[in-house]
């Protein structure tokens, strides 16, 4: 089929009517981004116009920008919360949107220790459905053949609580992977997982682990590409393959299903695909027994072509440890998404991690740019109205913050990115994601921020005190070199008799202190063993002041100088570790359980 799309003509791919239309449909949102978001506006401020939060700031009627923008303040989720806890409380009156709230999406944003709530209406499904349908017309023009395999995706369902009002409460993934749009999907012969929906909907994870994974492993020829959301995820499943490949080995050598997956839809799914096959044992046996995993992943699925991972932000950090197991495979990040909306996708999947540029669609909501000026380091919302820049007025090489307008009933609502503009496709800008505000320490979706950090620290030293001891300094660092990942924190003590110094035991518990006082997201993923015992090095006395003398050695002012919360640069974990006096683990698990603790 003729296609007049920039993108295929780009790479000289012949494409598919049906991609072709897909991508008709991104050449045609992206040449029209500011009439597109001129529309969304409208759309959104007349269906919403009756809401008691718009009609707080009297727009009376007007759906135009210029309205808009003098009149609805821009918002953290802080200031909603009052709306967003009546909803929860099941007060169904048009609060933020017209449309009722059909459930809320927990973020892994936190507010006081607790997952965000995102109220959402029902047709956003249909919103991250077609975004969802614009990732492999795209993927297509890079990667040919996908239609002649599978993809073993390891997706995971997770626990959903209810507010008090009844509403259900859940993270966004969990959220699509219930619906019918995923489960009923149609077939598509570019679709095709190895996992069947049964083990992906498991509550259990480790059986939808290990279910997940056996399926890969027996389809192990016909895999294509091998993914999973982010890259700790797909790490995880790695290290379940290196703790549980001998009873693997075994289910497939004997056709039968470990017992300890009990659920019965898994169990009825497997029986279907498992059958005795020593050969393929016998190859995991040999494949999985040696010390050297270096590039599993391609030993195990040799038709593997790419990684479909997100492996930037704060993923970046696991890039050398999946071309390890990968032997440098192309890692694909395809999409940039959140609980509050879906954003937009990567129009060249298969470049460099370190190049990866997002594409925001203009239908999925409105955007507005706050310019972030790193160096004033002010939070603007305090000094004069923040000056917003449009979708289609943003300038190269410039970043911003993101805010976004939902047809949920957020509006000028902080997300919290930090996105660069490197380019543009069309009139649409690209953007590189830079980090998410305030997150100092991060191993899986856990984001733990300075002020986080610091309350643990004193609520961990209060174990201190009978020792006459205190925390001089402390700094921090995500360790990711080994799966899973932990959070190290060094500290430098002020012990004030040696005699009655606190022991192992005692620093042990600050540790479990700590992480008793870090927030729901970072105790989830310890409890579901995604994330390590919190561990605590204890430097010598006048370490810090090193640190500092190593600062100014490289330019830094001695005026302006303050601990860094959080390190990484090599040199400077040198410095640290060869000063360790000693070492300790956080002895247990905090607590967690899907309730709130407000
Ligand atoms: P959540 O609300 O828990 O779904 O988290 C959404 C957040 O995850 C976003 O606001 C980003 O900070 C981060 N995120 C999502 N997609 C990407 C991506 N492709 N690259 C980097 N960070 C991402």
């Amino acid at each position: 089929m003729a296609v007049d799309s920039t993108l295929s003509s780009a790479v000289g791919a012949s494409v598919s009517e049906k991609d072709a239309k897909a991508l008709q449909f991104i050449e045609e949102m992206t040449k029209n981004v500011d009439s597109v978001q001129e529309r969304i506006l409208g759309e959104i401020l007349s269906r919403n116009a009756n809401t008691e939060y718009l009609k707080r700031f009297q727009l009376n009627g007007a759906t135009d920008r210029d309205t808009f923008k003098s009149k609805v303040p821009v918002v953290t989720y802080e200031d909603l919360q009052p709306e967003i806890q009546r909803i929860a409380n099941g007060d169904k009156s048009p609060i933020l949107s017209s449309h009722p709230i059909s459930e809320f999406l927990t973020s892994s944003g936190t507010s006081a220790g607790e997952r965000k709530l995102m109220p959402t209406i029902h047709e956003e499904l249909n919103r991250r459905q077609l975004l969802y349908s614009l990732l492999m017309p795209v993927m297509n023009l890079y990667v040919p053949g996908l239609d002649k395999g599978k993809g073993l995706y390891f997706l995971f369902i997770k626990a959903e609580t209810k507010t008090p009002g009844g509403l259900l409460a859940r993270p966004v993934l969990t959220s699509y992977y219930k619906s019918d749009h995923f489960k009923s999907r149609p077939y598509d012969p570019f679709n095709v997982y190895t996992s069947p929906n049964e083990t992906i909907l498991c509550p259990d994870s480790i059986q939808s682990m290990y279910a997940q994974m056996l399926c890969g492993l027996i389809m192990r020829e016909e895999v294509l590409r091998v993914g999973a959301v982010f890259a700790s995820g797909l790490l995880k499943a790695i290290r379940f393959l290196q703790v549980n490949w001998k009873q693997f080995a075994h289910d497939i050598e004997t056709g039968t299903l470990n017992p300890k997956v009990t659920d019965p839809s898994v169990r009825e799914c497997m029986s279907k695909i498992l059958k005795p096959n020593p050969e393929l044992a016998a190859f995991i046996t040999k494949e999985c027994s040696e010390e050297n995993w270096e590039c599993i992943i391609t030993r195990i699925w040799p038709n593997t072509k790419y990684l479909d991972v997100i492996v930037t932000g704060a993923m970046a950090q696991y890039i050398p440890t999946l071309e390890y197991y990968s032997g440098g495979l192309p890692m694909a990040c395809t999409m940039y998404a959140s609980s509050e909306c879906y954003f937009g996708l990567n129009l060249k999947p298969m470049c460099k991690p370190s190049e990866v540029s997002y594409t925001i669609m203009p239908n999925m909501a409105y955007f507005e740019f706050l310019p972030h000026d790193d160096s004033s380091a002010q939070d603007s919302s305090r000094d004069s109205p923040p000056r917003l820049v449009d979708l289609a007025d943003l300038e190269v090489g410039k970043e911003y913050e993101l805010i976004v307008t939902t047809y949920a009933g957020l509006c000028r609502y902080r997300v919290g990115d930090i996105l660069r503009v490197t380019g543009y496709h069309n009139a649409a800008p690209q953007f590189r994601f830079i980090r998410r505000k305030n997150v100092l320490l991060s191993i899986d979706s856990d984001k733990t921020d300075e002020s986080e950090l610091q309350q643990a620290i004193e609520n961990a030293s209060v174990l201190l005190k009978e020792f006459n001891t205190s925390v001089v300094e402390y700094t921090s660092y995500a360790d990711t070199k080994q799966i899973p990942g932990h959070y190290v924190i060094y500290w430098e003590l002020f012990v004030k008799d040696a005699a009655n110094a606190p022991t192992d035991e005692v620093l042990s518990h600050c540790c479990f202190q700590m992480e008793e006082s870090l927030n729901a997201v970072y105790r989830q993923c310890r409890v579901a063993d995604s994330i390590g015992p919190l561990e605590i090095r204890v430097v010598k006395n006048g370490t810090f002041e090193e640190l500092m003398d190593y600062a100014i050695s490289r330019g830094a002012s001695i005026n302006q100088y303050k601990v860094p919360r959080c390190v990484s640069f090599t040199p400077i974990m040198e410095l640290l570790d060869s000063r360790v006096v000693s070492k300790h683990f956080s002895p247990a698990l905090p607590h967690w359980t899907p309730e709130r603790r407000r």
